[in-house]
């Protein structure tokens, strides 16, 4: 196992996950079994990854800004970042409608299915429905307004709360750039350091990845649903999927033409930051490691990583707007409805500002998805319908997000010239530093 590369300790991991939990649910005492002694391995290795998120980004971003020396740089990664990020949640969703109409995936599921859905899981619905009213109330400025934080520590200690640590730190970040040299090196050195500390810790993290998600893994089988209105669901995930995959090789192309990076190499870098996304369902939890192959992998420079990728987690969903828009679709296609040309454009309006208001956590893109249906008059009470299977939804697409920040970063930093050579450390090297 000594030689093994990063993703196919991470990929084994993942399997023997799958089938240890698939032979032990064989037994009555299987499942209590996995929940009591082996999901709490993976809840710890969730959270030892969030935990370093805030430091990581108030470090990084603070460096990040500061070696930059100057505001129009900012600005021009500033925008750059944004207008990416935009145009490729705006095509996911576009993708996504035009798959969903295509496939049609509403009229395969029969009215005695409909009804057993519904029944299943109408509770959970409300709750999501309830989560999500609470964020229509709110005025039209109101997300706005949450971007600035009052309190930079009570912001900080809420994982909740990325986008103003963001904020907080950029602003930090501008500050020490228009300081005198002499009084910011300290502070520089000193973001610089806490920089180096939280990488390494990232190091350390990354040695248990592998069990991680073998517990991850083992928690999801052990805990899935019956898989009989799984399979009724069928159409509606393939059709996620293929927009998914679709959304995948977008990006592959993307990364070709944008910045000139072959896919395999693109596949090479980011694959263990792609595993952990789909085993962690969290991009904010994912950040660490996609911050770390990003910059050592796939040759972005540190600067402009540490702007693109945090906001990216926080702001850039493109394979949740694409499931959005599938499953509002869907939903409305179940209940019989057609929804007209002018429904749907508004519908890519919404989920883009969904995506944007998702919070990179599990299920985030579900609550949301209330706001969609809303605003094309689909009954609310439909998200009963794509519960059972939202779960591998949420793995697939947060896999996407990610790998749409990645892309997003490299063609930023190609277009100002901050895309070099990767210089990873070897696997094993990192190894004999740690131990
Ligand atoms: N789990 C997704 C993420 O963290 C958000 C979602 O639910 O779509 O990126």
């Amino acid at each position: 196992m000594g030689k093994l590369a990063l993703h196919w300790r991470i990929l084994l991991g993942m399997a023997a996950g799958v089938i240890f939990a698939a032979i032990l649910i064989q037994f009555s005492w299987g499942k209590g079994f996995i929940v009591d002694w082996i999901k709490p391995f993976g809840t710890i290795f969730i959270n030892v990854l969030k935990l370093i998120a805030i430091p990581l980004i108030l470090a990084s971003l603070i460096k990040g800004i500061s070696d930059l020396n100057n505001i129009t740089q900012l600005s021009k990664i500033g925008f750059r970042t944004l207008g990416f990020y935009v145009m490729t949640t705006v095509l996911a969703v576009s993708l996504g409608l035009v798959i969903v109409n295509v496939v049609k995936p509403g009229n395969a599921v029969t009215e005695d299915t409909r009804a057993q859905l519904m029944a299943s899981y109408e509770k959970q619905a409300g709750d999501r429905i309830t989560a999500a009213e609470k964020q229509k109330q709110a005025g039209p400025l109101k997300p706005l307004e949450d971007l600035v934080p009052e309190n930079i520590v009570a912001a900080a200690s809420s994982n909740g709360n990325m986008l103003q640590v963001i904020v907080f730190a950029i602003f930090f970040g501008i500050g020490l750039i228009l300081i005198p040299k002499e009084s910011a090196a300290p502070v520089k050195g000193f973001f610089s350091g806490l920089n180096d500390v939280v990488l390494k810790m990232i190091d350390l993290i990354m040695l248990a990845a592998p069990f991680g998600v073998f517990a991850l893994l083992a928690a999801i089988v052990a805990e899935a649903p019956g898989t009989d209105l799984f399979i009724a669901l069928l159409w509606y995930a393939v059709s996620v999927v293929l927009g998914l995959a679709l959304l995948y090789c977008l990006y592959l192309t993307l990364v070709w033409v944008f910045a000139k990076r072959s896919p395999s190499f693109f596949l090479k870098g980011i694959i263990p930051a792609q595993l952990l996304a789909f085993s962690t369902s969290s991009s904010a939890a994912t950040l660490p490691v996609t911050m770390e192959r990003v910059t050592e992998h796939l040759g972005v420079d540190e600067e402009v990583a540490s702007f693109v990728l945090p906001i990216g987690a926080t702001v850039n969903m493109d394979g949740t707007s694409l499931y959005q828009a599938v499953a509002a679709v869907f939903i409305a296609q179940t209940f019989g409805m057609e929804l007209s040309l002018g429904v749907q454009l508004g519908i890519i309006l919404t989920a883009t500002l969904a995506s944007i208001g998702s919070a990179a956590v599990p299920g985030a893109g579900m609550v949301m998805l209330v706001i969609v249906l809303a605003q094309a008059g689909i009954p609310e009470v439909g998200l009963a319908l794509i519960f059972a299977i939202d779960r591998p939804l949420d793995m697939c697409r947060t896999t996407i997000n990610v790998t749409g920040d990645a892309t997003v970063s490299m063609i930023v930093a190609n277009s100002i010239g901050k895309l070099g050579e990767p210089k990873p450390v070897e696997w094993d090297e990192r190894l004999d530093e740690v131990i």
